[in-house]
């Protein structure tokens, strides 16, 4: 079997083989998010594709170090322009109805971090080798910036710390985006420092005074700018060259572009080996915006539709990372039905095992090749659909044939659950019960002390949301998901109807 692992390079603009910088272990970093709000399924789709890659290279024996920041400063609105002007996004966000359940900035950083964990636990995604918080780095980004500025590849100004474009010769090399005077017009409208010498430098530093995050540096208060966290923390966990680095596409450009820049600059040596961009995500072909009513977090989907959060897992890689992607509620209609015969499957295959079935040759046969068939095609630049289509033969194959499949269906199901995430090895009967078949006694003989709940309270509460729902008055139901949330109540809304427990250490 062809072991080459074959992903599209956006540096080089074609698919190629990855090749490690040491042999049998892959060095990865793939951008997080910006930890202002719920993560939404579109930055899901790109974790997801991060998630693969990951997979794919563990199913192939690699060793693999795994790293994806929270970006939890430093982001502004306009971070996408040249000089990282306009307003912080997490300030915003503290200004704006949400936030004024915050305490300050530092909690809302958290709040949403946490529930990013959650969400990334719902979904199945592996845990990182590494998450580290660009406020967490800010010395290491300081002192990047000072060897920046005393190599005279980065500049002071009144107001901050730039990089000198022009002495990176090779700057849009991964974006296409070398014409300074296409550059220069592409933000004009936003130029506010002119001080800046090239319009194409970028901030490394900002100082402000009264910013709510700020640190003190060389050049005063202030805080790092968004590009310098990545490359420094890629850096830090990784070493100066890594195998792949991965974001969403909009990232190609200036993000991923001025991390190369400022790595290697220093450096001189290239930064990653391999870009990898997933195409972003649009909700019933449209681009997804709240304006539009279309914009979707895991949990709106999760907790307030009652979707299986591995429905929404399968949905979302559905289609390849790298091709234009419509979530529609059809596809996750489906993805529901898959996921409940992968799950009829896989408890088959489980009993087969347990009664240490030999089952007949030829099924064991066909699924033990459908499961190479899977494998290779995430080899083949990470061909998800038909990746998929495999694993539903195989499902079909185990349903058609469930009295007499053995010991192999189990390693298929095994398989396809480590591979591609999209089967629950431990289905939680409990869970899944309806409200009134629990025993909510027993439960709140489990609550925490002190958070001054009792079973018929919250019953109460799941009553006032379930009917705010009805009335499609959502911001009361989230008002009381919200709140349960704080004392440890996690609900789940089901076919039939909603249940709660405790939440985890998450
Ligand atoms: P942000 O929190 O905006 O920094 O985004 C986190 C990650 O999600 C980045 O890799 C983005 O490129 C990616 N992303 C944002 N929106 C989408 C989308 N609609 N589809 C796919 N990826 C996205
Ligand atoms: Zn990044």
């Amino acid at each position: 079997m062809n072991q080459e692992f074959r992903l599209f390079n956006t540096l080089h603009g074609k698919v190629e083989p990855l090749t490690l910088i040491e042999r049998d272990h892959l060095r990865f970093y793939s951008c997080g998010p910006t930890v202002y709000s719920y993560a939404h399924i579109g930055n899901f789709r790109s974790f997801l594709t991060a998630d693969l890659i990951l997979r794919t290279a563990r199913e192939l024996g690699w060793k693999t170090t795994y790293v994806t920041n929270i970006t939890d400063v430093g982001h502004l609105t306009n971070d996408d322009t040249m000089d990282a002007s306009g307003e912080d996004r997490m300030a915003r966000a503290l200004r704006s109805t949400e936030g004024t359940r915050f305490a300050n900035v530092w909690d809302l950083a958290r709040y949403y971090s946490d529930a990013l964990q959650a969400d990334w636990h719902q979904l199945n995604l592996l845990p990182p080798d590494v998450q580290p918080r660009a406020t967490e780095h800010i010395r290491e980004q300081i002192q990047v910036i000072e060897q920046l500025l005393d190599q005279g590849i980065a500049y002071t100004t009144s107001s901050g710390v730039y990089f000198s474009v022009s002495k990176f010769p090779e700057y849009g090399k991964l974006s296409g985006n070398k014409a300074a005077h296409a550059l220069e017009h592409a933000v004009r409208d936003v130029v506010v420092d002119p001080e800046k010498q090239d319009p194409r430098d970028f901030a490394l530093w900002k100082k402000d005074e009264n910013h709510l995050m700020q640190w003190y540096s060389p050049w005063g208060w202030g805080f790092p700018g968004w590009h310098i966290e990545c490359s420094v923390m890629a850096q830090a966990y990784l070493g100066d060259q890594i195998d792949v680095h991965a974001g969403g596409e909009d990232l190609i450009f200036p993000h991923h572009e001025c991390e190369i820049a400022q790595a290697e600059a220093l450096t001189g040596v290239p930064f990653a080996r391999h870009w990898v961009h997933t195409r972003f995500l649009q909700v019933e072909g449209q681009k997804m915006a709240k304006r539009t009513g279309n914009f979707f977090t895991v949990r709106d989907l999760v907790q307030d539709r009652g979707v299986t959060p591995l429905a929404v897992r399968l949905a979302l890689i559905s289609g390849q990372y790298r091709k234009p992607f419509n979530f529609t509620f059809s596809t996750l209609k489906d993805s529901e039905r898959h996921i409940g015969r992968l799950n009829q499957a896989y408890s088959i295959a489980l009993e087969a095992k347990n009664q240490g079935k030999e089952g007949l040759g030829h099924i064991q046969d066909d699924v033990q090749e459908k499961l190479q068939m899977i494998l290779r095609a995430l080899l083949d630049d990470l061909n998800t659909p038909l990746a998929i289509a495999h694993a539903l033969d195989g499902v079909r194959t185990i349903l058609k044939y469930k009295d007499v499949v053995g010991m192999q269906a189990y390693e298929f199901m095994e398989g396809v659950s480590r591979i591609l995430g999209i089967v629950d090895p431990t289905p939680k009967e409990a869970e899944n019960a309806p409200l009134s078949q629990l025993n909510l006694s027993r439960s709140i003989g489990q609550v925490p002390p002190n958070n001054g709940l009792d079973a018929a309270e919250i019953d109460e509460l799941i009553k006032k949301r379930s009917v705010a729902r009805q009335s499609r008055d959502f911001s009361t139901a989230d008002q009381i998901r919200d709140q349960l949330l704080e004392m440890n109540i996690e609900l789940k809304d089901g076919a039939d109807g909603t249940t709660w427990e405790l939440k985890s250490n998450i």
